[in-house]
């Protein structure tokens, strides 16, 4: 058995490659494939070095790089794939909030399993059994194309290529690293410079307005004013401390050295260029590469938040643990991501899209374009609000913080209750798996 193979055995569990699909794991390769062609093409004459592909199927929703020897392995779980379509299917359809719930407990369930608390796992898991009939969602609209979810999949192999390519040390590399952060300079003041709110983070009035929609469609009634107040006051002294000139401080960040945060939105960028061109070659566009980018950037957001919440549960941290404040790398990932979403536009109008090739556009360019950049940029805001009203202020404003603590303070009143306290660990992984039907 090679390295690699016995390093999934024990990280993701015996029979994690033999379990994928066949066909989906045939798409994968064709788009890594795909991809790692263009690298070596920018690379020229540069080695790259040598990278593979193994696909798994998990619980496990993260995508890994292992170096072993020469070669980089890129581990990569199907399961990715099933959450964000979940994700996104919540985003942009209309859905009884008691289907959201039922997959948020089971959610959660799956992460305090990988957490490796199985107990609590199980509380989740039972509350998911117990929404009977809340488990399937309503059949998908026709505009959620499966391409275009599988562009949102490309999205995470991409980034985790660009790592591969950037750590090569190669001329490229270092010219994509500095291109993308010169480009940011112009692009940033761009985003300062359109000032409609929208673009910039969310502020506190907005914030305000989608979690309204959630109560609303929760609890059917609006909050009361006294409810607001408190949102108010925690937010607006959690969350929306967020300086002025965002990129600016962001890239003064960056001109110290945070080596780390560089590299991941660089890596954002290279691989918002691959997936956008590896969408023209399966005969979608550009902008749809670019919109399942942004798509996937924000689940994976989500996904890591949960995972927080998640991790400051079970270690008996207030509920407000694991909020995003304006320097948590996460945020400043997201504010960058928004700012070179505009280099990429701008630069692909005028032919340049990759970060190896300099551009020398001045905030004034972007002004000049701006007709164009705004309407690339308007389904973006329209799928971010949805993100918002349907899916983000219900599983952290209300989910988290009420729907949950309520549901498993429930559980633990009931007399069978006991029950769970006699289990083994390992009994309640395995009921854990039966409640989710991942058995
Ligand atoms: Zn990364």
């Amino acid at each position: 058995m090679e390295v690699i193979d016995a390093y999934i055995d024990a990280t993701r569990g015996v029979d994690a490659t033999g379990r994928v699909n066949r066909q989906l794991n045939a798409n994968y390769r064709y788009a890594f494939a795909s991809m790692v062609d263009s690298l070596r093409g920018l690379a020229g004459r540069s080695d790259l070095g040598r990278v593979a592909l193994k696909v798994t199927w998990s619980n496990n929703v993260k995508a890994e790089t292992v170096r072993i020897g020469d070669v980089a392995y890129i581990v990569y779980d199907q399961f990715v794939g099933q959450t964000f379509r979940r994700l996104t299917r919540f985003t942009v359809t209309e859905h009884e909030v008691a289907h959201l719930d039922a997959y948020l407990f089971k959610l959660y369930a799956n992460l305090f399993l990988v957490n490796g608390h199985p107990r609590t796992a199980l509380e989740f898991g039972l509350r998911h059994h117990g929404m009977k009939g809340k488990h399937a969602l309503p059949p998908p609209r026709m505009e959620e194309q499966e391409a275009w979810h599988g562009l949102q999949e490309h999205f995470v192999l991409a980034h985790e290529l660009a790592h591969w390519f950037l750590r090569s040390g190669t001329l490229e590399a270092m010219q994509a690293r500095t291109n993308f952060l010169t480009s940011l300079r112009a692009a940033g003041s761009y985003s300062e410079h359109r000032r409609t709110g929208s673009w910039r983070m969310r502020s506190l009035d907005e914030s305000v307005r989608t979690w309204r929609v959630s109560v609303q469609r929760a609890f059917g009634l609006p909050p009361s004013d006294s409810a607001e107040q408190r949102y108010r006051d925690t937010y607006a002294t959690q969350t929306f401390n967020y300086p002025k000139n965002e990129m600016e401080q962001i890239l003064q960040l960056f001109s110290e050295g945070n080596e780390e945060l560089i590299e991941e939105c660089v890596c954002d960028g290279v691989a918002t260029n691959l997936v956008g061109e590896f969408a023209e070659k399966v005969g979608m566009t550009y902008l749809d590469g670019m919109r399942a980018s942004f798509a996937a950037l924000k689940n994976m957001r989500f996904l890591r938040q949960v995972d927080a919440k998640a991790k400051a549960r079970v270690n008996n941290l207030p509920v407000s643990a694991g909020e995003l404040t304006w320097n948590s790398p996460d945020v400043l990932r997201w504010i960058t991501y928004r700012s070179s979403l505009f280099a990429i536009a701008l630069r692909r109008m005028h032919g340049i899209e990759h970060w190896t090739h300099r551009d020398a556009f001045s905030l004034l360019d972007y002004v000049a374009n701006s007709r164009v950049l705004e309407k690339f940029h308007a389904p973006l805001v329209s799928y971010s609000v949805d993100f918002y009203e349907r899916l983000h202020d219900h599983a952290f404003d209300i989910f988290t913080k009420f729907i949950a603590v309520s549901a498993i303070e429930e559980l633990r009143q009931d007399p069978g209750y006991r029950k769970i306290n006699d289990m083994t660990l390992t009994q309640c992984i395995i009921m854990t798996k039966a409640c989710c039907s991942w058995v």
